[in-house]
């Protein structure tokens, strides 16, 4: 008995070695890339106990390759601006893993944006795909262009200008992009419109979150918002509790945001604040989800006007604040380490229940560690926030078959993917002994699948 104990434990250290190893080369590989290092050393350390169990995954260095894009494009886009001025950003798009499907995931045009910044995307993207149970591989993409203040005729001599560049590297069966932040539909639209310029044939399922009259799916659009509120409702649920009549923080006010206080507030919570990069507003009554709408969808003004049409609502400037609003439940749908540790600590002192990440690694480690250890409910942006390209993947479905489905049948296979997200996560935590530990769950649930493809396609 004491023999196969120390048999364990030595097993255990090895994992333990074998994954610092990998963390360290991972840091001399991709030095200055902090979110990708973040991204990588996150999912590393969840992996521990599948390579006590599995040593097969460390005799294929399964998780060496993971580890490493299949391929990362970089390119030159260079457009002309409304006063004639050539303009030169950066294009990127990396093809992370097609292990299980065509390579998957969105565009973000954001002067933030470089090859961390992709990498972590795509990276995490892996492991989300992976968890929807739907045929997609892992891709990530997008600019530094800053899409604020451009007119709409700039938006699209760059968009086409990105597409003849991208165009040479995907398709509906090799790579399939999609909207992140700073691309919506107008975008995919443009870029739609050149990609089939170029080629010369209609390839509906190139991109996904099209037009509706131009083979995009009903139910896209709400699709992340949605599905992340679904997975928070189920893990509520296990608890006893729900989003009704609780008090929610959003963070945020692009598609994921909208329409995760949408559904919020249609299962009974009240949401009290929202943002945006210039600050976020505060309003006790409720916010009032047409007005942001508007200011959002339609007439794509900034989130301190908000306050101009509800003067009892407060705008604060700077993002960080909306952290310190007392709520049981927060959704941060903005952007990457949103909440920091300061942020998650003043959250579990004012009372938070629960987390559910809508945007992609809103949370620091440090937070999410904070966040375990103080037993808040945590819902973790690779399983929470699927629904977007679990829906994708429903686009691209209906493109292939010449179909569209209701926005009834969408939202129906979008509730039950996110509960199947929900029942794969929980097992996968269940299973590696610690069940409340749903970060561990989703990246062990999403990584296995993705691993014995590998294994079974040979050394690829
Ligand atoms: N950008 C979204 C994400 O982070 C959606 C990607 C897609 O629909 O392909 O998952």
């Amino acid at each position: 008995m004491k023999a196969l104990e120390e048999v364990k434990a030595t097993q255990a250290e090895r994992a333990q070695d074998y994954v610092k190893s990998l963390y360290e080369q991972v840091v001399e590989r991709n030095p200055n890339e902090v979110e990708f290092q973040q991204a990588v050393k996150e999912v590393l350390d969840s992996l521990i106990p599948v390579l006590v169990k599995n040593p097969t995954y460390i005799k294929q260095a399964v998780v060496e390759r993971i580890i490493e894009p299949e391929r990362l494009i970089s390119f030159r886009v260079p457009w002309v601006d409304d006063e004639g001025n050539v303009k030169v950003n950066r294009g990127f798009r990396v093809q992370f893993n097609s292990a299980i499907g065509p390579y998957k995931g969105g565009l973000r045009f954001h002067p933030s944006v470089n090859a961390s910044i992709i990498k972590f995307l795509g990276f995490e993207q892996i492991f989300k795909n992976s968890l929807t149970g739907q045929p997609i591989g892992a891709g990530k993409g997008g600019s530094d262009f800053d899409p604020k203040g451009k007119s709409d005729m700039e938006i699209m001599r760059f968009c086409q200008s990105f597409m003849t560049e991208l165009s040479k590297h995907i398709g509906p069966d090799t790579d399939v992009p999609a909207g992140d932040i700073g691309v919506g539909a107008r975008e995919i639209g443009y870029l739609f419109g050149q990609y089939k310029k170029l080629k010369g044939a209609y390839e509906a399922g190139v991109l996904t979150g099209k037009g509706l009259g131009y083979g995009g799916s009903l139910g896209r659009k709400e699709a992340t918002g949605y599905g992340t509120v679904y997975f928070v409702e189920e893990m509520l649920k296990d608890k006893g509790l729900s989003f009704k009549d609780s008090t929610v923080v959003v963070s945020g006010s692009g598609n994921v945001s909208i329409y995760a206080m949408e559904k919020a507030m249609e299962l009974g919570a009240k949401v009290i604040a929202c943002s945006d990069s210039s600050g976020y507003v505060f309003d006790p009554n409720g916010i009032d989800l047409d007005l942001v709408k508007r200011l959002k969808e339609e007439e794509n003004k900034r989130i301190y006007e908000y306050v101009k049409e509800r003067p009892k609502a407060r705008f604060e400037v700077g993002c960080a604040g909306i952290w310190s609003i007392p709520c049981d439940i927060a959704l941060p749908c903005a952007t990457q380490n949103e909440i920091d540790q300061e942020a998650a600590e003043t959250l579990i002192s004012n009372g938070i229940k629960a987390i559910g990440e809508g945007a992609n690694m809103p949370s620091s480690q440090e937070a999410i560690d904070t966040f375990l250890e103080n037993k808040v409910l945590f819902a973790p942006a690779k399983a929470a926030n699927a629904g977007g390209v679990a829906v994708s993947a429903l686009e691209m479905a209906q493109n292939s078959s010449r179909v569209a489905w209701t926005k009834e049948e969408v939202n129906e296979k979008l509730q039950s993917i996110m509960k199947d997200i929900y029942r794969k996560t929980t097992e996968a935590s269940e299973e590696y002994g610690e069940s409340e530990n749903l970060v561990l769950g989703a990246n062990i649930a999403g990584f296995v699948k993705v691993a014995d493809a590998m294994i079974e396609q040979g050394v690829i």
